[in-house]
């Protein structure tokens, strides 16, 4: 799915991007903060993106706007991929073959050992085979220890 996030949801963006969904963060856009919410509204609507807010006050405006929108309450990471999995009907799954940049939204793309062999340290090439580079921004991902609390979240959120 198509989401714009608010600049209180950073951690969230993250998160739906490598569940693969595409997500325009505001706090990553150079917009001062009083013109923040009229670009969000403009820009959901344009884009049918569906808004994503901690803000009350926003999501009743983006109510009137005709703007999809939906008011995140919950402030630990699980419960907030919790309600939009229910709200939105989505199962929330990471899979790197479908996963976009976590930190620029770019599209991923599956790289062998030898195409990125010169961008990583050694410890991180022994033993993998297998690493995702993105189109955008040239980061480098692959399954680490941090791919195991990733899969622990989404548990988390499945429960
Ligand atoms: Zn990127």
């Amino acid at each position: 799915m198509r989401f714009l996030t608010d600049g209180m949801l950073g951690k969230l963006t993250r998160w739906l991007r490598m569940a693969g969904h595409d997500v325009v963060y505001v706090g990553e856009l150079e917009i001062p903060g009083e013109k923040q919410d009229p670009y969000l509204l403009e820009r959901a609507k344009r884009e049918r993106r569906v808004l994503l807010t901690r803000d009350v006050e926003l999501y009743r405006r983006a109510g009137k706007g005709g703007v999809r929108c939906l008011l995140i309450r919950g402030s630990s990471l699980p419960s907030q991929l919790r309600e939009i999995s229910h709200e939105c009907r989505l199962r929330i799954e990471i899979n790197p073959e479908k996963s976009r940049c976590p930190v620029c939204n770019g599209e991923l793309r599956r790289k062998k050992k030898e195409e990125v062999k010169d961008l990583l340290p050694p410890g991180v090439l022994r033993g993998r085979r297998t690493f995702w580079e993105c189109s955008e921004c040239g980061k480098v991902y692959w399954r680490g220890s941090h791919w195991e609390n990733i899969l622990k979240t989404v548990e988390e959120v499945g429960r």
